[in-house]
């Protein structure tokens, strides 16, 4: 197994349940990938993967297998939004029934794309529209400036990146999830989160498996053949293996040393990369303050800003940017700024976060496609090439990009490879 985030460490409990031995190679010091609780702040906070709903399958199996706690932040009061320069506030509601005819419109014809959210090439002709951007969707609905900017402001929330970059489909995709319901798919993404943190599933899930699992590991070379694969580690340990599982990212799995190399496709993926190359950074500010929400634009550093939690005498907020070279997470005055588009009167003490894009073992956030990334790219990436097999959320079917999807494909790819392996 390649890489210990979610999709390895399911791969590998999955497997170790079915009599076959394990070994997980982790280039970090640590387990999770792109799931990981760190106490900043005050508080454990998520650098990555948060919120999870129980129309996620694969990931609320998980926290009912293991009795996980789920809780949410605090209701927003107050929203902000821009209408060009202009600030405009009003409730969470009145926002949403802004959004809501622009939210209808584009995704009027979700069902008709992705009929079949679990079989997502499903529709023969899905390539005619896999070829748009969120943003020549979203023009063509020619609507009012005010719905327009605040459709854009809700839309980069969700791609974590600029809406001429992103694949329309990517919106089709998390909408078909949630069987046509704009709303559930808001609420799905970035609503509710486990109590113990991102942290809680990963070590009951290490605690339910007797795989070898050896952090700062880096997979370095893989040489295959018809009868195995021998993996090479940075350090020049080799190990030999009948098959080998790959979960890493699109964006870095082309810089593995592979022999005979990876499909032509799944290469040029990671060379386009994702759409998604945003930040995430969490700020304290004095309090008491009211929960609020705010969107801004994909031109302006911080896109979205929210309470996520509440003390007597300070809140922690929770924003995403674009464009993670327009904006350090760690940069206070640069946050401190990226604010005041919205508030002057926020008092920040603290900001932290983790460049992910900057981080060698990801270099990305969650997969959001380019356009026809989807009809190009995904069947290759998900086949298995000989002793080759591949997992991770941006290989899943239902909610790629997704905690959720990382579990869907760990538990497909140990399937597929029970099967046609004999315990030893
Ligand atoms: C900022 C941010 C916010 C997010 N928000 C959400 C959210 O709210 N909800 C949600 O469901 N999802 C969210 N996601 C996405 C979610 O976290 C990921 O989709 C998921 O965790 C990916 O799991 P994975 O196992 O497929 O990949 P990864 O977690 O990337 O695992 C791959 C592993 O391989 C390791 N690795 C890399 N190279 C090597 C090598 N050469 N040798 C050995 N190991 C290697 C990496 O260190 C890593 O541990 C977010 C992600 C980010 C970054």
């Amino acid at each position: 197994m390649i890489g210990g985030g979610i999709a390895g460490l399911i791969t590998a409990r999955e497997l170790g349940r079915q009599g076959l031995r394990v070994v997980v190679l982790e280039a970090r010091d640590r387990l999770g990938g792109r799931v990981w609780t760190d106490h900043r702040l005050g508080r454990d906070l998520e650098m990555g993967g948060t919120w999870l709903h129980w129309v996620q399958p694969h990931v609320w199996a998980e926290v009912t297998r293991y009795g996980l706690g789920v809780t949410r932040g605090p209701r927003p009061e107050k929203a902000y939004w821009l209408a060009g320069a202009e600030v405009r506030t009003g409730t969470l509601e009145s926002f949403m029934n802004l959004i809501d005819p622009g939210m209808q419109a584009l995704l009027a014809d979700t069902m008709r794309w992705i009929p079949r959210p679990d079989d997502p090439l499903a529709e023969p002709d899905l390539a005619a529209v896999d070829g748009f951007s969120l943003q020549e969707k979203l023009d063509e609905l020619d609507l009012p400036p005010a719905e327009y900017h605040a459709n854009e402001a809700a839309w980069v929330g969700h791609f974590n990146a600029p809406l001429g970059e992103g694949a329309f489909t990517s919106a089709l995709r998390w909408t078909a999830a949630t069987a046509g319901s704009w709303h559930l798919m808001h609420e799905a993404s970035a609503v509710f989160r486990l109590t113990g943190g991102t942290r809680s599933l990963v070590e009951a899930i290490v605690a339910d498996t007797d795989a070898d699992i050896r952090t700062s590991t880096e997979a370095s070379r893989i040489e295959h053949t018809a009868d195995g694969a021998v993996v090479t580690t940075a350090g020049g340990t080799r190990i030999h293996a009948r098959r080998v599982v790959l979960t890493l990212p699109q964006n870095i799995i082309g810089d593995l040393d592979v022999s005979p190399p990876l499909c032509a496709e799944k290469l040029s993926a990671g060379k386009e990369k994702a759409a998604s190359q945003g930040v995430k950074v969490w700020i304290r500010v004095r309090g008491p303050i009211a929960p609020f929400f705010a969107y801004s634009s994909a031109a302006h550093p911080l896109s979205v800003a929210r309470t996520e939690y509440l003390g007597d005498d300070d809140a922690v907020l929770v924003a995403f940017g674009a464009d993670a070279s327009k904006i350090s997470p760690n940069d206070l005055d640069a946050v401190r700024a990226a604010l005041r588009v919205w508030r002057e009167d926020l008092d920040v003490l603290e900001v932290t976060g983790h460049d992910w894009m900057a981080d060698r073992y990801s270099q990305e956030t969650w997969l959001m496609q380019r356009p026809h990334q989807l009809t190009r790219y995904l069947a290759a990436q998900q086949r298995p090439e000989g002793v080759l097999h591949f997992a991770g959320s941006d290989y899943a079917n239902v909610w790629a990009g997704f905690i959720d999807g990382a579990i869907e494909t760990g538990l497909r790819t140990a399937r597929e490879l029970g099967t046609r392996l004999a315990p030893r």
